[in-house]
C-alpha cells in the first residue's frame, strides 16, 4: 500500500528553510512514486523564480571547483544558492558525494547554501526524470540560484545541461577538450564558455581553437553570442575570471528575460519533459502487447502501420 502524502506542515517546513525536511523531500522526488506526483503538484504554484545554471565539461576540467567558486561569489552578493551535482555514473546518492569534498566545506555551515548529489543507481532515464523535480523543489524552497553540475560530456550530460536556463561549458588546457566537446555536441548547448586553469600554459591556444570551432558551427540565437571567459577556479570567488563569469551570467539572464528566450526555453523544456513522460508511460503500458505485435510483423503476418496503430490505441484506452 502506498504511504500517505506528507502532511502539509512537512511540505511547508521543507519550503520554508528546514534543511532536513528539504533533504527528505528531495529523497522523495528522486523516486517515481504517487507521493512524488502529489508533492510536485502541490509545490508547482511556488515555482518559476529560480535561475538555473548548468555547468558541464569533461571530468577533471574543474567543474566542482568552479561550482564552489561561483557559490562563494553568489553568497558574497547575498544570494541563496543550491547545488545539484548530477552523476550518471556513480551509484552513490543523497549528498555523500559532494558533502565529502573539501572544496565545499567553507559553505557547509551556511544555511543559505544547499548541496545535493544525485546519482543514477544504474537508471539514466530515472535520473533524467527526477532532476526536473528536484529543481522544482529547490525553486519552491526559495533558492534564487540553482547550479546543476554534471559529470562528463556525453549525450546524457547534454540532456541534463538542457535543463538549465544558462549553460556554462568548461574547457581547460592540456585535455584535447575543444575537439572532444565538439564531437559530443556540447558546443551548441553552451551559452557561455569558461576556459578554466588559465594559470596553465596554452590557455590562449584553447581559446583560439574554441573560436575557430565556433566559427565553423551553426549560429546561435540572434542577440546572444556565447562569451569565452578565462578562469582560475582554485582559490574560490577571489580568483581570476570568476567575477567576470558572474557578470556574464547576469548579462545572459537579462538577455533571456528581455528577449522572451526564457519563456521559449522553459516551454521547450516542459514539452520535452511531458513528451518523455508520456512515451515512458506508453512504453510500459504496451510492452507485452508490443512483443506479440512485433513477432507478427517480423513473420510478415501484420503490417507495421497497423501494429503501430494498435499500440497507440492501447495507450489511449487503458488506465
Ligand atoms: P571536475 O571533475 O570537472 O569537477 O574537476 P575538479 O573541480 O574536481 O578539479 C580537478 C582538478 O583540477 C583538481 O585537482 C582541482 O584542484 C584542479 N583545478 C580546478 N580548477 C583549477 C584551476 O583553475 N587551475 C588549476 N591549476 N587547477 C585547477
Amino acid at each position: 500500500m502506498a504511504s500517505p502524502a506528507p502532511a502539509e506542515s512537512e511540505l511547508d517546513r521543507a519550503l520554508s528553510g528546514d534543511i532536513r525536511a528539504l533533504a527528505r523531500l528531495l529523497s522523495l522526488v528522486e523516486n517515481d512514486s504517487p507521493r512524488m506526483r502529489e508533492v510536485v503538484r502541490d509545490l508547482l504554484p511556488r515555482t518559476g523564480r529560480a535561475r538555473i545554471i548548468g555547468l558541464t565539461g569533461s571530468p577533471g576540467v574543474g567543474k566542482s571547483t568552479m561550482t564552489g567558486a561561483l557559490v562563494g561569489a553568489f553568497r558574497a552578493a547575498g544570494r541563496r544558492v543550491a547545488v545539484l551535482a548530477i552523476d550518471p555514473t556513480s551509484p552513490f546518492t543523497g549528498g555523500a558525494l559532494l558533502g565529502d569534498r573539501i572544496r565545499m566545506q567553507e559553505h557547509a555551515t551556511d544555511e543559505s547554501v544547499f548541496i545535493r548529489s544525485m546519482a543514477s543507481r544504474g537508471h539514466l532515464g530515472g535520473l533524467a526524470a527526477a532532476t526536473p523535480q528536484a529543481i522544482r523543489v529547490l525553486d519552491a524552497a526559495g533558492f534564487e540560484l540553482i547550479l546543476v553540475e554534471t559529470v562528463g560530456v556525453g549525450q546524457a550530460e547534454v540532456a541534463v545541461a538542457s535543463l538549465a536556463d544558462s549553460v556554462v561549458v568548461l574547457l581547460a588546457p592540456g585535455m584535447g577538450d575543444a575537439i572532444q566537446a565538439a564531437k559530443a555536441g556540447i558546443l551548441e548547448v553552451a551559452d557561455l564558455f569558461a576556459v578554466n586553469k588559465a594559470d596553465k600554459p596554452d590557455t590562449q591556444q584553447v581559446v583560439r581553437d574554441l573560436r575557430n570551432m565556433l566559427a565553423l558551427g551553426p549560429a546561435g540565437p540572434a542577440g546572444w553570442k556565447p562569451p569565452i571567459v578565462t578562469t582560475v577556479a582554485t582559490n574560490g570567488s577571489r580568483d581570476e575570471g570568476i567575477a567576470e563569469l558572474v557578470t556574464r551570467l547576469d548579462a545572459h539572464w537579462d538577455w533571456l528575460t528581455s528577449s522572451g528566450e526564457l519563456r521559449r526555453r522553459r516551454r521547450a523544456r516542459a514539452r520535452e519533459e511531458i513528451t518523455a513522460l508520456a512515451f515512458a508511460a506508453l512504453r510500459d503500458r504496451v510492452a507485452g502487447r508490443a512483443d506479440e505485435l512485433a513477432a507478427r510483423v517480423a513473420e510478415g503476418i501484420l503490417d507495421p502501420f497497423q501494429a503501430a496503430g494498435e499500440i497507440l490505441a492501447l495507450g489511449c484506452t487503458r488506465g
